[in-house]
């Protein structure tokens, strides 16, 4: 492999959607990271929200939190390079605690991951003793160890069902769990804004109880959004992530996690598709579906997943920067929660 050959594999695939000169520099970086990542025996697992030249070009494996998950567990490099934001190197690091681990950006972090504590978990399960917590895996190791098991989008429902229960706490992405509760029949409550604080609440009836943390990206469209673009575009399908809101979700053709979105656009044959998610995963799915005609809504980014850059990548990898680290006393709980999620489903 030769910048050059990389070059022309970028050239093929992104020609329309970035200019020339710059896939000539993003190929001679791409090269860069290819030969730091054999010298240092490293694998880079890249979650489908990576821009399109770095999603092309250098991932030993690129998709969801959940196959991301499965191939951190089973790799069997020195370093685990995670191009994705800060809670999904640390899943990495939670289930291969003798690899480095490092991910690109010391800042990218997420609104999720940043709406709950351990506390508030510990204080849930005070005030809710015996439920058990199914917890999103966009949330940091501390609150991971405090859950009795994890979730993603692409197994929420499953995993709320697995637990065969009469009431279960999920959380911390409002939408995700009233999509989950939508799905099962269930009634969900939030207990910061449906109970007052302390109790009072032994004649209210719910079967899910959430907490009101929000993705950032997602929470911001609307159906007028939809609507707007179907009056234009009668014939598109149309695709949400389930941390849209449910009324979105329901507006749309299809939901589902980027994987299973990136799947349905490849299984179906529509004139055009407008993907409500993440805006770089529109230009990747674009490059490799050049038949298919995407919509894109990209006034709304995630400004944590944009801090990863090909350029970030080379430089984890020639500065060994920036190392997760977990207390093992924290990891080795939170492990629990990650490996029942990966043998439940
Ligand atoms: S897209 Fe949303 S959930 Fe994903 S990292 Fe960004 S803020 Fe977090």
């Amino acid at each position: 492999m030769t910048a050059e050959s990389i070059y022309e594999d970028l050239k093929a695939k992104l020609a329309d959607v970035v200019p020339d000169a710059e896939l000539r520099l993003k190929a001679e970086t791409a090269f860069e990271v290819q030969r730091l990542k054999t010298e240092r025996n490293a694998v880079i697992l890249a979650h489908n929200y990576m821009e399109p030249a770095l999603y092309l070009s250098v991932p030993d494996h690129a998709g969801d939190s959940l196959e991301l998950s499965r191939r951190a567990a089973d790799t069997e490099a020195d370093v685990i390079v995670f191009c994705g934001v800060r809670f999904m190197a640390e899943t990495a690091k939670i289930l291969s605690p003798e690899k480095t681990v490092l991910v690109p950006h010391k800042d990218a972090g997420c609104s999720l991951a940043a709406s709950i504590t351990a506390e508030d978990v510990r204080q849930l399960r005070e005030r809710f003793p015996g439920v058990p917590i199914v917890t999103y895996i966009n949330t940091y190791a501390d609150v991971k160890a405090e859950s009795d098991i994890c979730c993603t989008s692409a197994n929420a429902a499953a995993i709320v069902a697995s637990m065969k229960t009469d009431t279960v706490i999920c959380i911390p992405d409002e939408y995700l769990s009233r999509n989950v509760a939508r799905e099962t029949g269930k009634h969900i409550i939030f207990p910061t804004r449906d109970l007052p604080a302390g109790g009072g609440d032994g004649e209210l009836e719910y079967q899910m109880i959430g907490w009101p943390g929000r993705c950032e990206v997602h929470e911001k469209f609307t159906v007028e959004d939809i609507s707007q673009v179907r009056a234009q575009f009668p014939d598109a399908l149309i695709l949400s992530h389930p941390e849209c809101s449910p009324e979105v979700v329901e507006a749309s053709d299809f939901s589902g996690s980027t994987s299973a979105m990136i799947r349905h656009v490849k299984e179906t044959e529509a004139p055009r598709y407008l993907l409500l998610t993440e805006c770089a995963m529109g230009d990747n799915i674009a490059a490799e579906n050049p038949d298919k005609e995407m919509l894109r809504l990209c006034s709304v980014r995630c400004p944590h997943m944009n801090l990863i850059t090909l350029e970030a990548t080379r430089d984890a990898l020639l500065f060994n920067q920036y190392v997760i680290e977990i207390p093992e006393e924290i990891r080795v709980r939170a492990v629990r929660s990650v490996e029942r999620m990966l043998a439940a489903v």
